[in-house]
């Protein structure tokens, strides 16, 4: 092995593609169809041609090897679902009578049947559906998706390598499904679905296909042994079979740590690994383990995730060091490019200047051809491309937006106790008790309330100039009216303006903040045809005036109840933000909380005596290893201490968190010394109420009762019953009464019944106390 030999073979690659198109023609193909209006063959035809496109677009940047199969009408874990055949009992009738209504039909349920679970893919912002497995599982191979579209790339003439979720990770990403002792592990699957992989593999061989990569980022996480053990057989079984294509397992997200030997060892041709933020450990880590001789690396040095152009220099720099220690070395992004959006040049609204330090799926592209060009040539040949990136990193670098002297010296002054109230909590809640006056389990909400189509027709009106400020915001005051009146009738006790100025829980103060980008086609999926446009933390961040302020004064106007002042914490800000790769995560997150707690200041000095700091994205952004866990909880609790900890004693501070189980982390719920969190509960019948009393949690808290992701109406008695096995755990003058969350994707109608039988059961359980 010479590195002259890696430097001959150097090609550039991706493992997968934004899916939507240029205008989201997907997203409307697809949603046509379910209503109706688009027939199956149009959506087809929509979807093999957006195919097309990408791969036109990938391969016209110089992409040597163009990924297939990446391509999903909902989701690629559903697709693997349906190539190895794991279809639940209850869509098997679906399936069969049509097979796109059952794919569908697994992705969002029907009047009759649920679908699938859906839950968030590693750290990411996208969501996958949760294969359900069992002991009576039985895998086949009868689709053709992936040979389908593979032939469809050869016939473009490309040189193409199907893409698959592997078969560890599919495992260790399932659960068991419904009937299924929860403990079941579907790893012991393992035997009877490798033969499946081995049919599908032996196909795509069989088509033409030269390489197909395996998709193992679940074993970038802390595994057992079992698990490793797993991946180690997975791969001889699927290495010894001889009718297949050369194997290249994938790996992103993170560093493969124990992992990494057991795939160096394994009999597959090529590993993938990601280089970049905590993943660049996989450098030392494959030096460690002798490198990858005779195999192909696929080097991730493009950051996949983050939307910032990349530092060439450096990237060439690690290539150079991963040229000794593999037979051959290929460029990629460290993962799909799924996770970032399109095309940065298509921006408008954003200075020419600023768009040049972006890079979404198409720049990144680029940067992969550009740097294997230069491992390949010599970077003589990539002289003009360095000088362009050279400029664009000094010019971000030395930008006023990415260093405001105000901003960065306030944040080095911030002491310990800044970010400490000045009262421990066992005082301030007897403070807050006496200036508040509230019953025994009171009631709230967590702030949302419906989204009417009137609130969004107003904005898109003031957006479009056919109303002005001044018309909008009497609609939003109307809407405050609205909601205020509502829950004075209703009897609730601490009460919230409703969040009617708000199109988004982050994207609102992202445009009111200094620092902060907002994009105008920057979509990114979600989950399914949900796509969002997440803010870009640009630069120092800081607040020019008040963001809140006037709507919640503007409510507590209306009444002589408490409103609750109503906020996004600085940990969820980051989380559903593209994030800087300049500065250390928790100095953005410093400085967003510093601008947050101004905010409270004002909430705080307008009367505010209740303000809550949202951060349903708590434990979400919780790294992927549990050796980084400590130092990430370090610095999300400090920032949300030090946006609340500057009120007075008797002025209480919610928070809220959602979209998760918190067992593992009620430790760093405890440290944000918030004294009132509303939580998640309601599925669960209240299994987070004993997690924080197992923990010896001593704050006041309020497990949801009433599931607000469904229209259904809970009862009195419902709602009840959940309140006395809160009480088991929590006890009377600690256990709040409300909702799981916002009310802004529900209709006034179930939200008025089921509000009122909130309280009513709030009542009823106080009366037996
Ligand atoms: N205050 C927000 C709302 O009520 C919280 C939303 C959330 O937790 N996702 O909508
Ligand atoms: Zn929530």
């Amino acid at each position: 092995m010479t590195a002259k030999s890696a430097t001959a073979a150097a090609r550039a690659t991706v493992y997968g593609y934004p899916r939507q198109g240029q205008n989201r023609e997907l997203k409307k193909a697809i949603e046509g169809y379910w209503k109706g209006r688009v027939t199956a063959d149009a959506l087809r035809a929509t979807a093999t041609d957006l195919r097309r496109t990408h791969w036109r677009q990938l391969a016209e940047a110089g992409i040597d090897e163009v990924p297939t199969g990446d391509f999903s009408y909902y989701d690629h874990v559903l697709d693997t679902t349906v190539m190895v055949g794991a279809i639940p009992a209850r869509h098997r009738g679906a399936v069969a009578a049509d097979a796109l209504d059952g794919y569908f039909a697994m992705a969002r349920g029907t009047q009759d049947v649920a679908p699938l679970e859906m839950t968030k893919w590693f750290d990411t912002n996208y969501h996958y559906l949760v294969p359900e497995l069992g002991p009576d599982t039985v895998f086949n191979a009868d689709s053709t998706k992936q040979v389908d579209e593979f032939k469809e790339a050869l016939a473009l003439g490309l040189t193409a390598r199907p893409v698959l979720v592997g078969p560890v990770t599919y495992l260790l990403l399932a659960k068991a499904a419904q009937g299924v002792a929860a403990d079941f592990d579907p790893l012991v699957l393992l035997d009877s679905l490798l033969p499946v992989y081995a049919k599908v593999l032996a196909d795509l061989r069989a088509a033409g296909a030269t390489w197909v990569q395996l998709d193992e980022p679940a074993l970038v996480q802390d595994r057992t042994p079992a698990a490793l053990n797993a991946a180690a057989r997975a791969y001889r079984d699927l290495g010894a079979r001889t009718d297949r294509p050369k194997l290249l397992v994938a790996s992103y997200f993170d560093r493969l740590g124990e992992a990494l030997p057991v795939l160096a060892k394994a009999p597959v041709e090529g590993l993938s690994l990601d280089f970049t933020g905590a993943a660049a450990a996989n450098l030392e880590d494959l030096a460690a383990v002798g490198g990858l001789p005779g195999k192909r690396l696929v080097a991730g040095v493009v950051d996949g995730r983050n939307i910032w152009v990349n530092d060439l220099e450096k990237s060439l720099t690690t290539l150079g060091t991963l040229l000794g220690l593999a037979d051959r070395v290929d460029v990629a992004t460290s993962c799909s490019l799924l996770h970032v959006p399109l095309d940065a040049s298509v921006e408008r609204d954003i200075e020419p200047q600023i768009v040049r330090w972006l890079a979404f799926a198409r720049q990144k592209t680029r940067e992969v051809v550009t740097l294997a060009r230069g491992i390949a040539r010599g970077t003589d040949t990539i002289a003009a491309e360095l000088a362009a990136n050279r400029a664009d990193l000094a010019s971000r670098a030395g930008s006023p937006i990415a260093h405001d002297p105000a901003v960065r010296a306030r944040a080095a002054a911030v002491t310990e106790a800044d970010a400490r109230r000045s009262q421990p909590y066992p005082e301030r809640t007897t403070a807050q008790r006496a200036r508040l006056g509230l019953p025994l389990l009171p009631t709230t909400t967590i702030g949302s309330f419906p989204q009417t189509n009137e609130l969004r027709t107003a904005r898109a009106d003031l957006r479009a100039g056919r109303i002005d400020t001044g018309g909008y915001e009497e609609r939003v005051k109307a809407e405050i009216q609205e909601v205020i009146s509502f829950q004075e009738k209703a009897g609730l006790d601490v009460l919230v303006h409703g969040e009617a100025e708000r199109n988004d829980m982050v994207q609102y103060f992202a445009e009111q903040l200094t620092g902060y980008l907002a994009t105008q086609h920057g979509w990114v999926q979600s989950y399914g045809t949900r796509y969002v446009r997440p803010p870009i933390l640009a630069g120092d961040i800081s607040r020019p005036e008040p963001m809140t302020v006037r709507w919640t004064t503007y409510a507590q106007s209306l009444t002589g109840r408490p409103v609750k002042g109503m906020l996004t914490g600085p940990v969820t800000m980051l989380a559903w933000s593209f994030v800087r790769d300049d500065q250390p995560l928790g100095d953005t997150a410093r400085q967003v909380a510093l601008a947050l707690r101004d905010e409270v200041g004002d909430l705080e000095a307008a009367g505010a005596s209740v303000i809550q700091v949202d951060e349903p994205a708590l434990r979400e952004t919780l790294p992927l290893r549990t050796a980084d866990r400590a130092a990430y909880l370090g610095w999300a609790t400090e920032a949300f201490r030090l946006s609340t900890a500057g009120v007075r004693p008797d002025t209480q501070i919610h928070t809220h968190m959602c979209y998760a189980e918190f067992g593992d982390i009620v430790q760093a719920i405890d440290d944000l010394d918030a004294d009132v969190i509303s939580l998640e509960a309601a599925r669960s019948h209240m299994q987070v109420a004993r997690e924080l009393a197992r923990h010896g949690y001593p704050r006041e808290a309020g497990p949801g009762v009433y599931d607000i992701h469904s229209p259904r109406v809970p009862s009195v008695e419902e709602a009840a019953e959940l309140l006395r096995t809160g009480l088991k755990a929590i006890p009377a003058e600690r256990l709040w009464v409300n909702p799981d969350c916002g009310l802004k994707t529900r209709g006034w109608l179930e939200t008025r019944s089921s509000l009122e039988n909130l309280v009513a059961a709030a009542r009823t359980v106080r009366g037996e106390l």
